[in-house]
């Protein structure tokens, strides 16, 4: 056995050690000891052998015979191996159990199994029969090792052994695996000691009907008795000369069977690809070991189970190396996703990853059980596909939160200055996001996933659109702004100009002026919209906030050229033109005679008519009239307006108040005059 190597928890060597010992390869392993006990370290020796990654392309052949009949010499010479061979001048007794040897510069695990002819003692039948057992399980080829003077003794050891090793693979092969295959075994005869006199070729026929006549003799189960011994073996015989004898021509002769199991191109070559097991060399040591302790606990050996089993625990080991470091790799981009960067190039490293850990699997899982290598590469993948997910949806989340934050940044510098349109700006914008996101996404996808973005896509367009909306939305206020404020600068000095002329048509004049302006500030308004898309319902709204603004901006111009002062001065101006000038416009200058009380009454009571004319606004031409729904309450402020309330510039009240303190004013007009003929007449 191997001794003072270390071993990792899943029996193999840390990398490294197989440099370390050159000659790993001619270590023997003691696969079962005396007390038949499976060895714990068949998965390392296998490694150190350097056959663990061999696949199938290795062979198992094991050799049964008498104890002493040269077994241990002819495999030694055979392979190359260093089975302990009997020492001449001791002849102690070998003891039991089966070793275990690769063969030099070749890929064969050779078994020699020792102990097997203890015929005259009955207990040792049972580790004959169970190292048949085992054997057949696992080999190729079974050399039956044989003296030419046994040969023809039907009663001899050998033909016991023989009747156990059939007796043993009709309850393994018996009923067939289910493609019919890898149940095939080569018995190989090697006749020892022959002398010559008796061609081989009678040897041969003795041994083939000595074997037939075992195999009758076998109690078969029914759906089996028409079953022929070439059903499950072929049979090859070949002779050895005496090796002490004939030294020379013994050696030549072992020289010749060597190459018959070493080249795969001699035309005799033993290891027909039939005869494989088909277990792969990864996999031989769990086998083994599963199917000795099956065989030590006399359970049923049903190899399609073992196989089973084999595959599944192998699958699944297999499986875990290569999620292992998948997860490791993937690791590695779950903060950079989970702190909202987009990773650039994900959905490249994630598909490398699984490629990597799906080949990885496929590569050393594929040689075993079909069905439990698909079934398990179901499941690998499902991990691997659970793993990643939260990467590609993060990833998702991430480009559309930085798609969102670009697309904004775009509608800003496309809104820069005066000369652009806004629905171009939009447009672009939301072009450029679309194509932005969605080659990201298509990125992050990984073949073979059910994985969609489309609904994220449209979470995007709906924001992108509502960003746009509010845009537009402000836009437009500042628009309207800006065509308030021009409205007012034009529409303030027509107004002033008409209300200064106090006439019957000075309504008419300050509503021209209205209707004029606004229809300008309207016209302004639709040319600028058109390139913000607004809707017709949009517009309108935006139409009437331009519409009344303008009104109560009309209506503020109105208040200030009305005011107290203002008004009461404008009553004065009209009142002295006709007081205090004649009918040329000449200053009266009053004589005693003059009646200056009929020409102080015309004037005031002309002035007076004009109280009522600034009180409302009302024009002469009905046509010119304006007017605004009076329920519609500004969108901005809320307040309820009511329009026929703005037509009134003064109540009656404040009427009256007028006329009192006009009246003051006249009546002091009127006492100038007067004194100033007294005073001419005092003169
Ligand atoms: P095993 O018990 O079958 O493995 O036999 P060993 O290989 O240990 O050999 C038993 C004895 O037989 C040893 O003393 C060998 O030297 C001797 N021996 C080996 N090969 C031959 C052979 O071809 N002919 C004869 N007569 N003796 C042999
Ligand atoms: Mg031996």
């Amino acid at each position: 056995a191997v001794t003072g190597l270390h071993v990792t928890p899943n029996g193999r060597i840390p990398n490294g050690t197989l440099k370390q010992q050159a000659n790993s390869q001619s270590e023997r392993i003691q696969v079962i000891d005396d007390e038949k006990a499976f060895t714990q370290t068949l998965n390392a020796q296998i490694e150190r052998w350097g056959l663990y990654d061999a696949g199938f392309s290795y062979n198992i052949v094991a050799v049964f015979g008498s104890q002493s009949t040269g077994k241990s010499t002819l495999l030694n010479r055979l392979f190359g191996t260093t089975f302990d061979v009997m020492d001449e001048s001791k002849r102690q007794q070998t003891t039991k159990g089966i070793w275990m040897c690769r063969g030099q510069n070749m890929n064969v695990m050779v078994m020699d199994v020792e102990g097997t002819d203890g015929r005259e003692r009955g207990e040792d039948q049972d580790f004959e029969r169970k190292s048949a057992l085992f054997s057949l399980a696992s080999s190729e080829i079974l050399i039956v090792n044989l003296w030419e003077h046994q040969v023809g003794l039907y009663q001899g050891a050998n033909m016991g052994l023989l009747k156990t090793v059939f007796e043993v693979n009709l309850g393994l092969f018996g009923k067939k695996s289910p493609d019919g295959t890898n149940s095939r075994t080569l018995l190989l005869f090697v006749i020892r000691d022959h002398i010559g006199v008796t061609p081989l070729a009678n040897l041969q026929a003795t041994l083939t009907a000595d074997m037939n006549r075992i195999w009758e003799s076998l109690s078969k189960p029914t759906e089996l008795k028409d079953r022929v011994l070439s059903d499950y073996f072929d049979l090859a015989f070949t002779t050895l000369p005496h090796k002490i004898l004939s030294a020379d021509k013994f050696e030549a002769e072992v020289q010749d069977l060597r190459r018959r199991f070493a080249d795969k191109d001699h035309e005799g070559y033993l290891f027909k690809p039939a005869y494989h097991k088909r277990i792969p060399a990864d996999g031989v040591a769990f086998y083994m070991e599963n199917i000795w302790e099956q065989v030590q606990t006399n359970k049923d050996l049903d190899l399609p189970t073992q196989q089973e089993l084999l595959a599944q625990f192998r699958c699944d080991e297999i499986s875990g190396v290569a999620l292992a470091d998948f997860n490791e790799q993937a690791k590695s981009q779950k903060r950079p996703i989970e702190s909202g960067r987009v990773i650039e190039g994900l959905g490249a490293m994630m598909r490398k990853w699984r490629t990597e850990a799906l080949t990885r699997y496929d590569r050393d899982a594929s040689r075993y059980h079909q069905g439990v290598y698909k079934r398990k590469r179901v499941d690998l993948i499902s991990a691997l596909d659970s793993t990643l997910s939260p990467l590609f949806l993060g990833q998702l989340k991430n480009l559309h939160k930085s798609c969102l934050v670009a697309f904004k940044q775009e509608m800003l510098d496309g809104m820069r200055g005066n000369d652009y349109s806004f629905a171009d700006v939009v447009l672009k914008a939301q072009a450029q996001c679309e194509k932005r996101f969605q080659e990201g996404a298509t990125e992050a996808l990984v073949e073979e996933t059910d994985w969609v973005w489309a609904d994220e896509l449209e979470l995007l367009r709906d924001e992108t659109r509502s960003v746009a909306d509010q845009c537009r939305k402000d836009e437009t206020k500042k628009m309207v702004n800006l065509i308030e404020r021009n409205f007012k600068k034009q529409v303030s000095e027509p107004v002033e100009l008409a209300l200064n002329k106090a006439a019957p048509g000075m309504w008419d004049s300050v509503l021209l002026a209205f209707k004029d302006t606004l229809d300008k500030a309207e016209t302004t308004y639709l040319m600028k919209a058109k390139s913000f898309n607004c809707t017709d319902e949009e517009n309108e709204t935006s139409l009437a906030t331009l519409r009344k603004r303008a009104w109560l901006a009309l209506r503020a111009k109105i208040d200030e050229q009305t005011a107290d002062a203002v008004i009461l001065s404008k009553l004065r101006g009209y009142f002295e033109e006709r007081f205090r000038y004649d009918d040329q416009g000449v200053p009266r200058v009053w004589k005693p005679d003059d009646d200056i009380d009929s020409v102080y009454k015309k004037a005031k009571d002309q002035t007076l008519e004009l109280i009522p004319l600034y009180a409302k606004i009302s024009p002469s031409d009905p046509s010119l009239a304006f007017s605004l729904p009076s329920e519609s309450s500004d969108p901005l402020s809320g307040e309820e307006f009511d329009f026929d309330a703005t037509l009134i510039v003064f109540s009656e009240t404040k009427a009256l108040e007028l006329i009192n303190k006009f009246r003051r004013d006249a009546d002091a007009y009127y006492v100038e005059a007067k004194r100033s003929t007294v005073a001419s007449i005092a003169q």
